[in-house]
């Protein structure tokens, strides 16, 4: 299997993944960037994740349109992508969701959605809100133009993760494993801090210190970040496709 047959094979996996995990249902969505041309990314065409296919992967550019003729319909909200890949150098892979989970930390603005279990470490001290309606007003809150993703992108800025007011979320990761576990995770510490906060009394979050503990320990490849991809994939029904990447451990 070539590097782009795996990167693709790869994307397949991480889009059955998110379905199985339900962070995605029929909409949402994954990207990575390509790794020999910076410029571009793959993502899937509009398409229910856990129904992609590797012939259903695009190749687009960073201003969001396809790099080759394509008659299919695009994702409407892929622009999230292209925007952010072109504003993060260091960020390979994107995702687009509306886990249900975090819905109530874009709208509620007295309670930040912040680390307050180990694995939820990796969305960072830091999770800005970004509200559409601040620079364009009423619209369908769908991002659906590079104007839009920038600005979101722009919100997101250094942090992993934005949410989206009365939509949903993007997070940014360095490698797609990473984005897949930081994605899964996202809606699992929501919703820790949700019952918590339901339970009443003040809120131990993560201290930085332990957030930055955590990230350092942290490889992309290492034999336990491989025993959760391993894991979602199988019960994804993808363990056929499971290919290790060369330098893992
Ligand atoms: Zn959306």
């Amino acid at each position: 299997m070539s590097n782009i047959d795996t990167v693709i094979n790869d994307l397949v996996i991480a889009n059955r993944i998110l379905a199985h995990e339900n962070v995605v249902d029929a909409y949402g969505h994954i990207s990575i960037r390509h790794p020999d041309k910076p410029q571009h990314f793959f993502i899937s065409r509009s398409l229910a994740p856990d129904l992609v296919d590797r012939e259903d992967i695009v190749e687009l550019g960073l201003d969001g349109q396809p790099v080759r003729e394509e008659k299919r319909v695009l994702y409407l909200e892929r622009f999230i992508h292209a925007a952010i890949f072109e504003a993060r150098p260091d960020v390979q892979s994107v995702v687009h969701a509306h886990a249900e989970d975090i819905l109530p930390f874009g709208i509620a603005a007295a309670t930040p959605l912040r680390p307050v279990v180990h694995s939820g470490s990796f969305i960072g001290a830091k999770v800005p809100v970004w509200d559409i309606a601040d620079r364009f007003g009423d619209t369908n809150l769908l991002v659906t133009n590079m104007e839009q993703g920038r600005d979101l992108a722009k919100c997101l800025a250094a942090n992993n993760v934005a949410l989206m007011r009365g939509h949903g979320f993007a997070s940014a990761a360095r490698s797609l494993i990473e984005a897949v576990r930081m994605a899964v995770y996202l809606p699992r510490n929501a919703r820790a801090q949700l019952a918590a906060v339901q339970l009443g009394g003040t809120i131990k979050y993560l201290s930085q210190g332990e957030i930055d503990a955590r990230n350092r320990g942290y490889s992309p490849y290492s034999t336990e970040t491989w025993r959760a991809w391993e894991y979602w994939a199988s019960k994804a029904g993808c363990k056929h496709m499971l290919t290790k990447p060369s330098g893992s451990k």
